[in-house]
């Protein structure tokens, strides 16, 4: 059998469950593992702590599928899906669309797997995901009302561990382009061939649901609005006025679509870019009751924190100079490189620098398909608040 033997000392974290063996605790490698086969990892005084794949590239050399001696095979993928599975349907009942499989926090280090209606896109992101892939696409089959899986392993980490971009087919009819879903009574159309991620934002459905709670009479500014996902929330809410704003000319044409699948005549749709438009309103004294910022990861690890935490500084205060008194500012980070922390610290800078005494009146995160499990806090990457400029 291929082992990691960890150097002395190495083997806390994963006697805390966390699922991460870093390259710079690995005294040994003894056999030959392949990329993505299954090793097991011993510490130095030859205890035994985990089942795991090897990642040769990565500098997360291995990952952890379970902390019992066991096989990993076709049955262990199928239970660990049907588990994570069960979890939504007691959470979330029948939703058309939701993430099924959260990697690390549902116990498969490496696999997203997001269901719209009856397809099901999956990202793999880690050598031992990419070695399981039929497996998993199997497993994924088995739970029930899914026609077809599309693949979207595209994303950047990928290549951290040596591995090329993935878009295909894998079961089911060949290039789904479109699908339409219906979330909380608004239909989204969803590309799932070049949106974003797996082609929607999963992880603020809550959050959206908060917003349309909140925006009745409001005139509504969605900076950052990709599809259109808070903007017609906030018309679905009663919204006075929406205007939207994305740099991306392909996201704002779905989001025109998605007004007319719903009937509104709003939002006002903006191309260009936030940090200019933003400035724009200021200096034209163009003023919202409510302001949502929802940006691109301006920090994906920690070693981008210095410049995301200035972008994040910087548009945090021009929302709060935007906002009318009484008004609402919701802002958002899923940084992984910034912490809940940090992002409340920022925040508190800019209202500050604004001159606004503002209050925090809600905190939010991702919704309930993104657990977090508690051995693996970098599962929390989304974090949001709700901030109240005085009336
Ligand atoms: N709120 C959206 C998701 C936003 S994703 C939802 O709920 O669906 C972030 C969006 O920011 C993307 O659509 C991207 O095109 C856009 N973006 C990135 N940088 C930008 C910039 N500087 N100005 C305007 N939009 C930008």
């Amino acid at each position: 059998m291929n082992r990691l033997i960890l150097k002395p000392g190495r083997e806390k974290s994963l006697k805390r469950r966390h699922p991460w063996v870093f390259s710079g605790a690995v005294a040994k490698v003894q056999g030959n593992p392949g990329a993505g086969e299954t090793v097991e990892v011993w510490s130095a005084t030859g205890e035994f702590m985990a089942v795991a794949a090897y990642s040769p590239q990565s500098q997360i050399v291995a990952r952890a599928w379970d902390w019992e001696h066991r096989a990993i095979d076709g049955d262990f993928f199928r239970e660990r899906i049907e588990r994570a599975v069960t979890c939504r349907r007691s959470l979330m009942g029948d939703a058309a669309a939701m993430r099924l499989v959260h990697g690390e926090s549902d116990g498969l280090p490496g696999v997203v797997a997001d269901r719209y209606g009856d397809t099901i896109v999956l990202q793999l992101t880690s050598a031992g995901a990419e070695r399981w892939r039929d497996a998993i696409a199997d497993a994924l089959l088995g739970t029930g009302g899914v026609a077809r899986i599309w693949e979207r392993s595209d994303a950047d980490v990928r290549a951290l561990e040596g591995l090329p971009p993935v878009t295909a087919a894998l079961r089911g009819p060949r290039e789904p382009t479109r699908v339409v879903v219906t979330e909380e009574g608004l239909q989204f159309a969803i590309d799932l061939v070049h949106g974003h991620k797996t082609g929607f934002y999963l992880d603020q459905r809550d959050n959206r649901q908060q917003l349309k709670a909140l925006a009745n009479g409001r005139d509504v500014l969605d900076a950052f609005c990709y599809t259109g996902g808070f903007a017609l929330n906030a018309a679905a809410g009663g919204a006075k006025s929406v205007v939207a704003l994305d740099s991306s000319a392909e996201a704002l044409e779905l989001a025109k679509e998605n007004a007319a699948l719903n009937g509104f005549a709003q939002p006002e749709w903006v191309e260009g870019d936030v940090f200019q438009l933003l400035r724009k309103f200021r200096d034209s004294r163009r003023f919202f009751d409510l302001v949502v910022l929802d940006p691109p990861k301006f920090a994906p690890t920690a070693a981008h924190a210095e410049k995301a935490s200035r972008a994040y500084k910087d548009i945090n205060l021009l929302a709060f100079k935007l906002l009318r008194p009484g008004g609402l500012l919701f802002t958002f980070s899923c940084s992984g490189g910034v912490s809940a922390d940090l992002f409340r610290k920022i925040v508190a800078g800019a209202a500050l620098d604004a001159g606004v005494d503002a209050q925090v009146v809600a905190q939010l995160g991702a919704a309930a398909d993104h657990p977090v499990a508690l051995n693996f806090p970098e599962g929390e990457y989304l974090k949001g608040l709700i901030c109240r400029v005085p009336g």
